[in-house]
């Protein structure tokens, strides 16, 4: 037997992030290891995390769920990209979409065509070029193509699902696997007086708890990083100032669309996240620019539909842990961070975090080379993240209130003006091929938000093979004509994964 194999795992706290944690350990890990996942029924979860981006896809596929009874169970709903609206100024949409732009040619990629068609005097937004958002603004659906030179085989989805229903599915899948669900709440973190690691939790009714590694997913609490620990939280609100949400559910008025939308208002943001059952509908907010009252009247006053709930009031702080991994420690969801949820990164980060932690499996001793890897590059990540979110905020024409105007002329992360500055010039970015965000996304945002290079780049000069009008219109007509194959995403989930509350 080796004695240096940790045999105990205690994940604490039952929500997103901890039963996404439970499952993919439960599957990974062989037996001869025990898991516990502690939660509290009278603390509750966060309850809201219903909109995802495409790689939730390989996090289900790589735990064997099947995608039509997971959308089922948990009355899921796809997602193709996102609608902003009233972003860069009032009255203006333009859509994120997920997978590619168009086709590629002469090994240059669609967008810098489409940059010299604009240059050119044409005015059709890059997004019109995406079959994703041709599928999206008619409502339709279908998988993607699997032949390459096909347009419909460049875009990718992911879903809207009831976080509360997929803790749930993940909850069953898990103790299938045999972990062990304590309920209780932990009133005392133990250390060992030498090396500082965790050594029990303490539960109210006096039952201890050991383990070998802990991961906390105490979301804002952080119970064990930061209360134990005393692991610091680095603010980012210089930049993301939102830090209040109210989240309500109301039924439907109208057929389920493929996509999310955000509406930018005074002070920050509305979601609109359709169900198969109901609509999720939200408001985002700066505390310092709008009062509570303000923001939950705005929202009641635009929502459609019956009100399902109560409006629920959330407080959230912006920013990461200092360190991810501390001791025997490890830090999922929100007590690692957060981003706010524009882009719908958070599940994301969750599951980052998890594939990251299954990689650098540490021994017992929780090496320290192991946890340097994994926060230098959990830190890149989220700080790839913050500065892609801040874009939208900053990128704006609005100057209608003062939080937008606070937007426009705040200072950026380093990192975000270097990108601005690459792009301005001749539309080229900094990528780096392990982030997140790749050139479509930003290109999406950044024409969406009408942040366009002062020429076009030179090489596109030399590109005179193509006739670019005939081309650029014949794409669009494909994609007008092909999207009207295909079945209306409503038929799509009532063929394949009708949810049913029965
Ligand atoms: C307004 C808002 C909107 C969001 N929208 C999205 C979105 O669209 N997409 C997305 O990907 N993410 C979104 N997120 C983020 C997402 O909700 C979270 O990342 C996700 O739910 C994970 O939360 P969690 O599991 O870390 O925390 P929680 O859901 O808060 O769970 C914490 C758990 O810890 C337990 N716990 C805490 N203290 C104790 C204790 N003392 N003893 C025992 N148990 C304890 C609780 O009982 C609970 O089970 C959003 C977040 C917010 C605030």
């Amino acid at each position: 037997m080796n004695t240096e194999q940790i045999k105990n795992i205690v994940i604490v706290g039952g929500g997103s992030a901890g039963w996404m944690t439970a499952a993919m350990l439960a599957h990974q890990l062989e037996s001869n290891i025990s898991i516990a996942l502690v939660e509290s029924d009278s603390i509750g979860t966060v309850g809201v995390g219903e909109a995802t981006i495409p790689p939730i896809k390989s996090f289900n596929r790589i735990l064997g769920i099947d995608e039509n009874d997971f959308l089922k169970k948990c009355n899921g709903s796809i997602k193709l990209g996102i609608s902003f609206e009233n972003w860069p100024r009032k009255n203006h949409q333009y859509f994120h979409p997920f997978g590619r732009f168009a086709v590629d040619f002469d090994y240059m990629p669609f967008p810098y065509f489409w940059q010299k068609y604009q240059a050119s005097g044409n005015t059709t937004p890059l997004h019109e070029y995406a079959s994703a958002w041709q599928l999206a603004k008619h409502n339709k659906f279908s998988l993607p193509a699997k032949d390459p030179k096909s347009l419909f085989s460049g875009y990718d989805y992911a879903y809207h699902f009831d976080a509360g229903l997929y803790a749930n599915y993940l909850a069953d899948y898990a103790k299938k696997r045999g972990v062990i669900r304590q309920e209780g709440k932990i009133t005392q973190v133990n250390c060992h007086a030498d090396n500082g690691f965790i050594n029990t939790v303490t539960l109210e009714s006096g039952q201890q708890i050991s383990g070998d590694l802990f991961i906390d997913c105490s979301g804002a609490n952080a119970l064990l990083i930061e209360k134990a620990l005393g692991v610091n939280f680095i603010d980012w609100s210089d930049n993301l100032l939102c830090d209040r949400a109210i989240s309500v559910q109301t039924s439907h008025q109208k057929s389920i669309s493929p996509y999310t939308r955000s509406i930018a208002e005074q002070a920050g943001w509305q979601w609109r996240i359709p169900l198969q059952t109901r609509m999720g509908n939200g408001s985002v907010y700066s505390s310092q620019f709008v009062d509570d009252q303000t923001a939950m009247d705005e929202l009641l006053s635009k929502v459609e539909g019956e009100l399902l709930t109560d409006p629920k009031m959330i407080k959230f702080k912006v920013g990461r842990r200092e360190s991810f991994w501390h001791k025997n420690c490890v830090a999922i969801g929100l007590s690692a961070g957060f981003l706010e949820p524009l882009e719908s990164t958070s599940l994301h980060l969750v599951q980052r975090a998890i594939m990251r932690l299954v990689y650098l499996f540490p021994s017992k001793h929780c090496e320290a080379v192991n946890q340097k890897l994994y926060n230098q590059q959990t830190v890149e990540e989220y700080e790839h993240i913050r500065d892609f979110i801040v874009l939208h905020y900053h990128a704006t024409e609005r100057d209608d209130s003062e939080f937008w105007r606070y937007c426009q002329h705040m200072a950026l992360p380093t990192a975000l003006t270097e990108q601005l500055a690459l792009f301005t010039t001749h539309g080229h970015l900094i990528l780096n091929g392990k982030d997140l965000f790749k050139q479509d996304n930003w290109l999406a945002v950044l024409t969406g938000q009408n942040i366009l290079p002062k020429a076009v780049a030179p090489i596109m000069s030399f590109k005179q093979r193509l006739d670019l009008p005939r081309t650029m219109k014949s794409i669009l007509q494909t994609l007008e004509s092909n999207v009207k194959q295909l079945p209306k995403h409503q038929q799509y989930l009532q063929q394949h994964c009708h949810f049913s509350t029965k």
